[in-house]
């Protein structure tokens, strides 16, 4: 293959005029040229911890400011959500879905202003944005229902008239840590589940994306209090890291950390949680692949490893970060890679018909060109992008990669958080299938095929080692009512759909001994 850049396609560097719309959608989401990024059932006037400006990855300009949470406010937050919890555990259940339903309709109604802001402080398509919003909207669906079916189980005692139970009561307040690629959904997917369940929230969001961390908790708040919900239901501790994020991390009072990030991060947090023998919910890094078989829909595949590796630049956990292809339909498929990407249109995340919007910062730029320099230095070929796009609102434009590599090579193994995608090629599916599970990570993997047996392959216990396994549908884009996350170095949680309520539980087993006597278990005579 031949490199090429050429066809990229841009919009003009200076045709960004988004500032006004924009200033009435922050508006209308209530966020000021100043906010408190301490919450817990009251905006803190004085939150203690140092400011912090969000900037616009899209044009580089401060959107608006925040005050951080400091240590010792975190600390009394957490106490507030513990009180609060105290509370709301005794709501019943369905009261609780009730409440959440009405959060979802408050979400309904901001859908696509929220999916603005989403889409200017992180810099992914407004459409992403927006569905994003949606994802906040189908979980909140999604627990209502649930919220009347914590079911537990009956089980058959071995002693005669004893009832053995199992029933699952609300767990207490849940740490929510989340990066900065879903700034919302991921705290929709925690947030409503651990409500219904009778637990309390208190979220600390990616320092990228503090202002649609305050806009979604404003949405929320409106609805607690219209419910007379206790105070500190819902919690926000924008801060950073070790500011805020370990604060959490360490607290005993928090029984449940959900942490999605970095693995390197999430390494940290759960050994920390460990500690103090507190549970994880870990939602770490993928290195998804697609399989391209050669019994293979080419057209479809294609199609589907476009949106995969280049929809939010590169930037989701579920990124196609690996494309492994028969070796029969191996040129094929990668001119056809290399003449889609020459059709992305690359600019404003904002406006209709842009496919890609910048990178979240520099550090991410910087990133993505030490990935594409160790390539080069292991004898990799740059088969197109990869280039930092000048004439641009802002120097966080890159133009996406194709990139012929081998497995092995660590930068392969890594997950780099970009648009880069990594051609490999596989004499059968058996060799792609071990390729595919040869990296640290277990997110994410799809395959292409047409054949019965193949595909059937890939999802028995032989095939692919990952959370999520797709045929003739690709590795990002997932459904809130599938359990989502990953195996190996992804962290092992699962969250969102399926039976994920039951990690923000505590379950419990009972006898009750409605006879005369006492038999002990396993037929055990004591003293008689
Ligand atoms: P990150 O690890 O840099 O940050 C994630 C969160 O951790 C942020 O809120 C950050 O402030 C916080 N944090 C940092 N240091 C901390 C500490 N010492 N204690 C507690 N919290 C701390 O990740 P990012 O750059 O925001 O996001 C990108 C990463 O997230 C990628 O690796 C991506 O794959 C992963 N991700 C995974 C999933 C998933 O579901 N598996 C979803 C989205 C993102």
């Amino acid at each position: 293959m031949k490199a090429t850049t050429a066809g990229i396609r841009r919009t003009a560097g200076g045709s960004l005029k988004t500032d006004d719309p924009m200033k009435d959608i922050l508006q209308a989401l209530g966020i000021a040229p100043v906010n408190s990024g301490g919450y817990d059932g009251e905006w803190m006037k004085d939150p203690g911890g140092p400011g912090l400006e969000s900037s616009s990855p899209v044009d580089g300009n401060a959107i608006a400011a925040v005050t951080t949470v400091s240590g010792e406010r975190c600390d009394a937050l957490i106490g507030q959500s513990r009180d609060a919890f105290l509370k709301w555990r005794d709501w019943p259940a369905p009261k609780r879905g009730e409440v959440v339903r009405q959060i979802g309709n408050a979400f309904r109604q901001h859908k696509r202003e929220l999916g603005a802001l989403v889409s200017w402080e992180m810099g992914k398509i407004r459409p992403e944005g927006e569905g994003e919003i949606q994802e906040v909207i189908d979980i909140a669906d999604f627990a209502v229902g649930l919220s009347r079916q914590f079911h537990g189980r009956v089980m058959p005692s071995e002693r005669p008239d004893h009832r053995m139970t199992e029933s699952w009561h609300p767990l207490g307040p849940v740490g929510v840590i989340t990066a900065f690629n879903f700034p919302a959904a991921v705290w929709g997917w925690n947030a409503m589940i651990a409500l219904v369940c009778g637990d309390t929230v208190v979220w600390k969001p990616s320092s990228q994306t503090p202002l649609t961390a305050i806009a979604c908790t404003r949405i929320a708040d409106r609805v607690l209090r219209e419910n007379g919900c206790p105070a500190g239901v819902l919690c926000l501790a924008v801060g950073g890291g070790e500011a805020v994020g370990s604060r959490i991390a360490c607290d005993s009072r928090i029984p449940l950390v959900s942490f999605t990030g970095s693995t390197a991060q999430g390494r940290r947090v759960s050994e920390t949680v460990a500690k103090r023998l507190g549970r994880t919910l870990l939602e770490l890094g993928g290195n998804n692949a697609v399989i391209v078989s050669e019994r293979a829909d080419l057209e479809m595949a294609v199609r589907t490893v476009l949106f995969g590796a280049v929809g939010t630049a590169g930037q989701r956990c579920t990124t196609t970060r690996r494309l492994i292809v028969h070796k029969s339909v191996y040129d094929e498929t990668v001119r056809r890679v290399v003449r889609a990407y020459g059709k992305i249109r690359i600019g404003n995340p904002l406006e209709a018909g842009v496919l890609m919007g910048p990178l979240v910062n520099r550090g991410a730029v910087e990133e993505m060109m030490a990935a594409l320099e160790q390539v080069r230095t292991a004898g990799g070929r740059v088969l197109c992008g990869g280039e930092r796009l000048r004439d641009m609102p802002s120097d966080l434009y890159v133009s996406p990669a194709v990139v012929e590599a081998s497995n092995e090579w660590p930068i392969v193994q890594a997950e780099t958080f970009a648009p880069i995608l990594y051609v490999l090629k596989a004499g059968s599916i058996e060799e792609a299938i071990a390729i595919q599970n040869a990296v640290s990570q277990g997110l994410s993997s799809s395959l292409f095929t047409l054949d019965l047996r193949e595909a059937e392959l890939f999802l028995s216990g032989r095939g692919s080692d990952c959370g999520i396994a797709n045929v003739n549908a690709g590795t990002s884009g997932a459904e809130i009512g599938g359990a989502f996350g990953g195996e190996k170095e992804t962290g092992g949680g699962r969250e969102s759909g399926s039976d994920a309520w039951k990690q923000y539980m505590r379950r419990q087993t009972s006898v009750v001994n409605w006879s005369k006597d006492l038999p002990l278990a396993q037929g055990i005579r004591f003293g008689d």
